[in-house]
């Protein structure tokens, strides 16, 4: 099984990305989704971050109020690292046994391993390939405010507070710009996707069959 890990910054266009990854016939795990599972009342990080935050980041129906937690870690570097010490443990065990799992039911060709934080994470080493959604820094100013109603300035302090692209730029193997239209992304996620299975296709080939 060829495992990729996606990854970019805040509204860059990963789910964008992981979704044409899917129906060109990948299996993705969403790190996200994962965390959210994680953090379900009653598990252990749900615990965890109760007991290291407070009630207050609950909501009515007791479950983590993500929002109100965000705003409690947000340019706050000591309680960030106390929640990523509480979360990404977990997020990475998790990931890696259902990569394991899929990998073992040998029906998986290509999984996608779907993470904002994967190189902040020291995830890298987890996959075959990073894959980075990358958009310039106008673009994607301009999608989150659109998606998530923020304000410039807090749209800003957003995407400040995350490694620039230009560091994350080092680890991938392959770069797709999303700061055009979706086709214009299709079309580099299509070529990308022939070209692993092309060399997929030469990996499975017996020894001695290669006719180069
Ligand atoms: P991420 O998963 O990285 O946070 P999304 O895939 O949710 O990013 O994309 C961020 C926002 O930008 C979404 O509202 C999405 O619909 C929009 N978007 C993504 N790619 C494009 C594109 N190429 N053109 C226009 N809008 C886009």
């Amino acid at each position: 099984m060829f495992m990729i890990g996606l990854t970019g910054g805040i509204a860059s266009g990963k789910s964008t990305v992981s979704a044409m990854l899917q129906e060109l016939g990948a299996v993705i795990i969403d790190a996200d989704q994962v965390a959210k599972d994680l953090e379900a009342k009653p598990e252990l990080v749900w615990q965890e971050i109760v007991a290291s935050f407070g009630r207050e980041v609950l909501g009515a129906d007791e479950q983590i109020d993500r929002k109100a937690l965000g705003e409690k870690v947000f340019n706050n570097p000591k309680a960030l690292a106390l929640l990523n010490s509480i979360v990404h443990p977990r997020v990475i065990e998790r990931c890696d046994s259902l990569l394991k799992q899929l990998s073992q039911s040998g029906k998986t060709k290509v999984a996608v391993l779907d993470v904002p934080l994967l190189i902040e994470a020291n995830m890298t080493g987890m996959v075959d390939q990073v894959w980075l959604v990358a958009v310039s820094r106008e673009v994607q100013l301009e999608r989150l405010i659109k998606r998530n109603k923020y304000s410039k300035l807090e749209a800003e302090a957003r995407l400040n507070s995350q490694m620039p692209l230009i560091d994350k730029l080092k680890y991938a193997h392959k770069v797709i710009d999303n700061s055009g239209s979706v086709i214009e992304t299709k079309q580099q996620v299509v070529h990308f996707w022939e070209d692993l299975m092309h060399t997929i296709a030469l990996r499975e080939q017996p020894e001695g069959t290669h006719d180069y």
